[in-house]
């Protein structure tokens, strides 16, 4: 048992990043070099991750996946059986912080490439400001706020959406989220993903 091991319980967020971060970079054949190139994260805080020694920010792990041009919640979650059995989920079931970075991601519907979607609840906590480097060329999201205000910076601006207002917009160039507000925002944030895409 390495340490790593013992740190990362089968099971665990973290158990299944560090697996399918590398199995990821070995079938793209990437060494850490390139995948520190397409994601913006640094070789050194790649290889923590990958033994397990680095818990990363949700920050960190978008990055990641747009980098690869996968979806966020496969970084978070085994994918679900591709089988068309109703499927009942819970946000607070699987409302996680992967990392310590005032975002709680709940994968609700993971990435199912015969949906081409995956479907997060995030809650912002008051402050939270991130901006997000494009996902892949094609990439849609849609934002609906269940709870609070927050902004989205789309079309060069930061637009506020109250509760029960949404937008959608091209990923494929800078975006953002914050909520400058006392109290959490919680929204839904549907990524939908091109054809063809791996996600
Ligand atoms: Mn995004």
């Amino acid at each position: 048992m390495s340490p790593a091991s013992s740190m990362s319980p089968p099971g665990s967020v973290t158990h299944h990043l560090t697996a399918r971060l590398r199995s990821l970079r070995a079938e793209r054949g990437w060494s850490l070099d390139r995948a520190a190139q397409a994601t913006g994260v640094s070789k050194a805080m790649l290889g923590q991750i990958e033994r397990g020694e680095s818990s990363p920010t949700v920050a960190t792990l978008w990055k990641i996946a747009s980098g690869f041009e996968c979806s966020l919640s496969s970084f978070l979650v085994a994918p679900p059986a591709t089988t068309d059995a109703t499927l009942f989920r819970s946000t607070d079931a699987e409302r996680a912080r992967p990392a310590s970075d005032d975002m709680l991601v709940a994968p609700l519907f993971p990435f199912d490439s015969r949906m081409g979607f995956e479907w997060l609840e995030l809650t912002l906590a008051p402050g939270y400001v991130r901006e997000s480097e494009p996902h892949a060329a094609g990439v849609t999201e849609h934002v609906l706020v269940l709870q609070g205000s927050m902004d989205v910076f789309v079309d060069n601006a930061w637009q506020t959406l109250h509760t029960g207002e949404a937008v959608r917009f091209a990923a494929d160039r800078p975006h953002g989220y914050r909520n400058l507000n006392a109290t959490p925002a919680i929204c839904h944030n549907l990524i939908h993903y091109a054809a063809g895409q791996p996600a």
